[in-house]
């Protein structure tokens, strides 16, 4: 067994987190507080390859792997949730349902500019209707001549109203169900197919600089060819994918759980209160030991599952109980960070404010909580 990092790998960390100390870090609160996308910040990203780093070069990446990807997605969280989160849906998800799936024509025309981060991809599962039940959509896909007509509305849709996101890939019933459930088929549909409208920009607790918006399509028309993967494996394409996503969303939990532990340790050795720094107290001690445990926990369960999914193994259970974990010890080292800050950490400009309202929402997307536990309990036979 061999838990150190290997050369490349600590290459990646350093520089994504020398990145997101310099760059990242002091434009967050202000992206945060204007909700406008940092359109620099993602080129600069772009630039270094970040959205790139599993594919092989001929398709615009940099022949990486995962578990350099979620060091990345680690890193960049740790200064701003939702830059990891775009990471997530235009590298984990779509960028790999692009690769795994995709023909040869499919990769060089949508992969590469994706993975070169000149593009930005998004993903449409959620529907109104959809939501954990994502089997349950009502969009659908009928064929007309050389094209297929979509219609249905999707909900809830990150990064799509990035001026340069180019597609999105969705899922829409090909054929209705006669019995049981219709047939789900995966489509690529570009940002400007006749039929799209980019529907409200939702506001947000949280996540000001996330471009979440609804999606409609109107007899949206795509060419044929667009169809991506096996027509009548769709769901389970998608839901392969974000086994990946899952382990992307544990590692932006982690990022954001380390750096509230970061500004609690700074902050509660230079708080002084009764002759004394904070950090003196056993009670800020003891919640500055559990948050760290926490993040070694979580660290340790993604990078075993990114590990397991390089070795092309089994890492459903092990991504499950990353995002599960992960997520959830976020929103309790996020609170004591706050707690730790005491009236200061409720201030817009102290980081952890922002990480504790961008914290619960990695609870819900991708899978809810109580979703992850459905899963486990599956895998325990039950
Ligand atoms: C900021 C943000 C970004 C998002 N980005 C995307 C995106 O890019 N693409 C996309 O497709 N979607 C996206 N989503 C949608 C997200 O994946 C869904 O919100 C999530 O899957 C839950 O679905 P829902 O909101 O419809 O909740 P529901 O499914 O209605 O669930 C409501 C509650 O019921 C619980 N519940 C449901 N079923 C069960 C059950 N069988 N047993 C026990 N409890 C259950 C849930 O856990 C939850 O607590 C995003 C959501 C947000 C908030």
């Amino acid at each position: 067994m061999d838990f150190d990092l290997g050369e490349e790998h600590k290459m990646i960390r350093d520089m994504c987190r020398e990145f997101s100390r310099s760059v990242i870090v002091p434009r967050a609160e202000e992206i945060e507080r204007t909700g406008e996308y940092p359109y620099d910040v993602i080129e600069q990203m772009a630039e270094l390859g970040m959205m790139g780093i599993p594919f092989p070069s001929e398709f615009g990446g940099s022949g990486g792997d995962w578990v350099g990807m979620h060091l990345c997605i680690e890193e960049v969280s740790r200064g701003d949730i939702p830059l990891g989160a775009l990471l997530d849906v235009t590298t984990s998800v779509v960028g790999q349902e692009l690769y795994s799936f995709g023909t040869e024509d499919q990769k060089r025309k949508w992969l590469v500019p994706i993975a070169r981060g000149e593009e930005i991809g998004a993903f449409g599962m959620t529907e109104p209707d959809a939501g954990s039940d994502a089997g349950s959509i009502r969009t659908t896909a009928l064929l007309d001549g050389d094209e297929w007509l979509i219609s249905g509305t999707k909900q809830f849709i990150t990064n799509i109203g990035l001026d340069n996101a180019s597609i999105i890939v969705i899922t829409a019933l090909t054929k209705k169900a006669v019995k049981g459930r219709g047939v789900i088929s995966t489509f690529i549909v570009p940002k400007d197919a006749p039929g799209f409208f980019l529907g409200k920009r939702y506001e947000k607790i949280g996540w000001h600089g996330s471009a979440n918006h609804q999606v409609i399509f109107e007899d949206c028309r795509v060419p044929e060819e667009n169809l991506l993967g096996d027509p009548t494996k769709g769901f389970s394409q998608h839901l392969a994918v974000l086994q990946t996503g899952r382990i992307s969303i544990a590692a932006i939990s982690v990022g954001a759980a380390q750096a509230c532990l970061d500004e609690s340790l700074q902050y509660a050795k230079q708080r002084t209160q009764f002759g004394q720094p904070i950090a003196s107290f056993q009670a800020i001690k003891f919640k500055l030991a559990d948050m760290a445990a926490a993040v070694e926990l979580g660290r340790n369960q993604y990078l075993k599952a990114a590990w397991l999914k390089d070795q092309g193994r089994k890492h459903s259970f092990e991504a499950t109980v990353a995002k599960l974990y992960a997520s959830e010890i976020l929103e309790k080292v996020a609170s004591e960070a706050v707690q730790i800050h005491g009236g200061y950490g409720y201030m817009a400009e102290y980081p952890v404010s922002r990480f504790y309202k961008g914290a619960k929402v990695l609870q819900i997307v991708e899978g809810t909580s109580e979703v992850m536990r459905i899963i486990l309990s599956r895998e325990l036979g039950l």
